[in-house]
C-alpha cells in the first residue's frame, strides 16, 4: 500500500516540476525562479519526507494543531516549513518559533502578534500579506484597496519582514477566468514593488494551487502551492 503510494507521489512530483519548467520557459523564467511549495493537510509525515526526499524543499501547513502534532517528524534538515492558512492571533506564539515564512497576514492586529512574539523569540519572521482578489465576502485576506496601507503599518514594526503576496481566488469554472484573477494580483505586485516602500520586499508571489498552477506561472506567480495533484485526493476521516 505504502509502496504503491510512495510511486503516485514520485511519479505526481515528477510531472508537477516539468510542468513547473515548462511554464516557467514559456515566461521567459527557469524552473529554479519558481518555488513549489506542497500543501501538506491530511498527509501523513512519512509520506511528506519521502516527497522530501526526492528533492521537495518547502512545505506548507494550514492549521496550527496539525503542524504542531507533526512538527517533531518533518525532515526539516532539507525544508523549509510555513504556514499557509487562517491564523488566529492567539495561536501566533505556538508557532512562530517553528516556521520560516507565514504567507496569511491580513491584518494589522496579526501583523503586531507575529512581531510582539518573534522578538521574544529573538528571530524575524517573514511574512507575505494575502490579498483576498475575488472580494469574496467570507474569505481571508485584505482587499487590494487597503493593501497599501497595511504594508506602511506592518512596515513599522520590529521582528516581522513582508517578502511579497499570497493569494487564493475563487474557484472558477473556466481557467480564463481564473487567469484574470492571477493576472490582476501579478498587477498589483507590480505596482507595489514599484512603490519602493521603506522596509518591504516585493519578491515573493504566491497563488496557484493544483487545479492551476500552471495558469498562475504563465501570470507571473513565482510560488505555487500544491497539495492533492501531489499527494492525491485528501482523506479528512482519519
Ligand atoms: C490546501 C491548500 C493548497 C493546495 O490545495 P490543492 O488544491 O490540494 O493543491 C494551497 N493553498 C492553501 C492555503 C491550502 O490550504
Amino acid at each position: 500500500m505504502t509502496e504503491k503510494l510512495f510511486s503516485n507521489v514520485e511519479y505526481n512530483y515528477n510531472l508537477i516540476n516539468e510542468r513547473i519548467a515548462e511554464a516557467a520557459f514559456k515566461t521567459g523564467r527557469k524552473r529554479e525562479d519558481i518555488t513549489f511549495l506542497a500543501a501538506t493537510k491530511t498527509v501523513d509525515t512519512e509520506i511528506i519526507n519521502y516527497a522530501i526526499s526526492l528533492g521537495l524543499d518547502h512545505i506548507g501547513e494550514n492549521k496550527v494543531q496539525e503542524l504542531l502534532s507533526k512538527y517533531d517528524k518533518y525532515d526539516l534538515k532539507n525544508a523549509s516549513l510555513q504556514f499557509i492558512g487562517h491564523l488566529q492571533s492567539n495561536k501566533v506564539r505556538q508557532i512562530v518559533d517553528k516556521v520560516d515564512l507565514i504567507q496569511s497576514v491580513d491584518s494589522i492586529k496579526l501583523a503586531g502578534e507575529i512581531s510582539k512574539q518573534s522578538l521574544k523569540f529573538g528571530k524575524n519572521t517573514d511574512i507575505l500579506i494575502e490579498v483576498n482578489i475575488g472580494r469574496e465576502e467570507n474569505k481571508s485576506g485584505v482587499y487590494p484597496e487597503q493593501l497599501e496601507e497595511l504594508l506602511c503599518q506592518v512596515a513599522q514594526l520590529d521582528g516581522i519582514s513582508v517578502r511579497g503576496l499570497m493569494a487564493i481566488p475563487p474557484i472558477c469554472e473556466s481557467s480564463q477566468k481564473i487567469s484574470e484573477y492571477f493576472h490582476k494580483m501579478h498587477n498589483l505586485f507590480i505596482d507595489i514593488s514599484s512603490k519602493k516602500l521603506d522596509n518591504i520586499s516585493m519578491t515573493i508571489l504566491s497563488m496557484g494551487m493544483s487545479a492551476d498552477y500552471y495558469e498562475a506561472i504563465m501570470e507571473g506567480a513565482n510560488m505555487v502551492r500544491v497539495g492533492s495533484s501531489l499527494f492525491g485526493a485528501r482523506d479528512y476521516t482519519k
